[in-house]
């Protein structure tokens, strides 16, 4: 029986990719019924600021399966990205991205290269919540939950057994954000005691890039938040040989997606260049997911024996290319090689998986913590020095609530600054329970608010200071 799948052409290469791909699955005997939905340029030009109509959106929730080829976000205001807007709305909270080298077919310095990156792909920075709060600065929050951890770290560990692999890192910049990149690693220590058999180690994020790009070889599973998933997987993929060569699953409860990790490289599009492979191996994901094993093996297999055989678009072209094809060019090939497996690289087997799997949504047991407000971080827009600012919220401030420090983009300022430190029109002052007795309640933050407003200070933010269990919730001061 057909399975219907929702289909997006993209922009820029996306239609000459999905082109090629929906021929190769069609001529593979993929059992599709495709429903065609139109999302990105064209729909943002027509006014539609989220670059989907609401009947994609109906498309999606009743085949649960969208194929995309890469769109084009508009740049400057208005429009956000509808990658990142089906992903968040759909819940696709695993991106998986493995990158493979194909030496010595395709030129590559790494040939021993086999690792698989388990993106976040919900939270982070990706969140989207973004404030320009005085002349000088904007901010973007970082938003990283616990059950957001945990799915993740629990799928790259389910991912690790289910396909056999040995080992997972987890990499995060922990030691710079401790709070939320420590909750990341915290997590993966958590759920990888539950995996035993499967190596594990941390790296921080910078010099596990590097390593990525130097000595790919030594990695497996990479499991990482949303920003550094995203630009590590670029990385690997390049590494490989060609960005055009990565493919993408991305995972949610009841729907997936399947892409390209490239875009929509409008520098090549409607020129036949285009490597469709990328897209192609999404679709292969794509086929395993939906339990049409067989066909995706026949597909991938092809494909290998394609590469193998020297036939290569411009991208991949080195010593061992016999034919440097376009875009249809490869598609014709990898055709004309359904039912050949790869006889020097290694041919894939696939299963299916099983019919339910809902492992991801295991979240682990845990009881509300015990919370208590004991400060604020106030945050104004003020264009003079710290010692004046002080001044000016000592002269207003209540009796609840001392003002403790001041810092300007993290570091503290007042009381003792560095006369070197830069400071910019933005200030956190820092208030604490002033009695001593732990605790601050909403109407004194609210009447230190009305006093500082009143007495001519421009507040642009507040931000509770709360222990949860006893520990501080918030973070010191850079130099407190
Ligand atoms: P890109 O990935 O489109 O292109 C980067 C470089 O890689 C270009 O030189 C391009 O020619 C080359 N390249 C990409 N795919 C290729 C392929 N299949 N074959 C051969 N060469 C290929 O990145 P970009 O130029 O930064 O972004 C272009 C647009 O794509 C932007 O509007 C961006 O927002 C969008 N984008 C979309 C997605 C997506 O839809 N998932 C992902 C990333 C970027």
């Amino acid at each position: 029986m057909a399975t219907a799948i929702t289909v997006a052409h993209g922009d820029g290469i996306g239609p000459e990719i999905m082109a090629a791909t929906l021929r190769i699955l069609r001529e593979a005997g993929a059992r599709l019924d495709v429903e065609p939905i139109e999302i990105g340029e064209a729909v943002y030009r027509r006014g539609v600021s989220s670059g989907i109509e609401a009947s994609s959106w109906d498309s999606l929730r009743r085949t649960s399966v969208l194929l995309k080829a890469p769109i084009t976000t508009p740049s400057g205001g208005g429009f956000k990205s509808l990658n990142v807007t089906i992903r968040k709305t759909m819940g696709l909270y695993a991106n998986v991205r493995p990158c493979v080298a194909y030496h010595p077919f395709v030129p590559t310095r790494h040939p021993g290269m086999d690792l698989v990156i388990v993106r976040e792909n919900e939270e982070d920075l990706y969140a989207g919540i973004e404030h320009r709060q005085t002349d000088d600065v904007v901010q973007c929050l970082k938003l990283i939950s616990r059950p957001g951890c945990e799915r993740i770290v629990r799928y790259a560990f389910e991912y690790a057994r289910r396909t056999g692999r040995k080992h997972v890192t987890c990499m995060t910049k922990d030691n710079i954000m401790k709070m939320s990149d420590g909750l990341f690693h915290r997590v993966f220590r958590e759920i990888g005691a539950e995996y035993p058999e499967i190596g594990k180690d941390h790296m921080i994020i910078d010099i596990g890039t590097a390593l990525v790009a130097d000595q790919p070889g030594r990695f497996d599973v990479i499991v990482t938040p949303n920003l550094y998933g995203d630009i590590i997987s670029d990385v690997a993929a390049q590494v490989t040989g060609s960005v055009g060569l990565g493919g993408s699953a991305n995972i949610g409860d009841t729907i997936a997606m399947f892409e390209a990790i490239h875009g929509s490289a409008p520098d090549i599009a409607g020129k036949g260049l285009a490597n469709p492979s990328g897209l192609l191996l999404g679709a292969v994901m794509m086929l395993v997911h939906i339990r049409q094993a067989d066909v995706a093996a026949a597909v991938h297999n092809a494909w290998l024996k394609t590469l193998e055989d020297g036939v290569h678009t411009p991208d991949i072209c080195g010593e061992r290319t016999s034919a440097r094809v376009s875009t249809d060019g490869f598609a014709d090939a990898v055709i004309d090689r359904l039912g050949h497996a790869p006889t020097q690289l290694t041919p894939v087997a696939y299963s299916n998986p099983p019919v339910v799997s809902n492992h991801a949504t295991t979240l682990l047991p845990r009881k509300r913590a015990a919370k208590a407000m004991v400060g604020v971080d106030l945050f104004f827009h003020w264009d003079e020095a710290a010692a004046g600012l002080a001044e000016r919220i000592n002269a207003v401030t209540n009796g609840a609530l001392t003002l403790q420090m001041i810092t300007n983009r993290g570091v503290k300022v007042w009381p003792n600054g560095a006369p070197e430190t830069f400071c910019t029109d933005h200030w956190r002052a820092r208030f604490m329970d002033a009695n001593g007795d732990g605790t601050v309640s909403h109407p004194e933050i609210i009447d230190l608010m009305r006093r500082v407003t009143n007495g001519g200070l421009d507040v642009v933010k507040s931000e509770a200071l709360c222990t949860f269990d006893g520990e501080p919730g918030y973070s010191l001061g850079q130099g407190q």
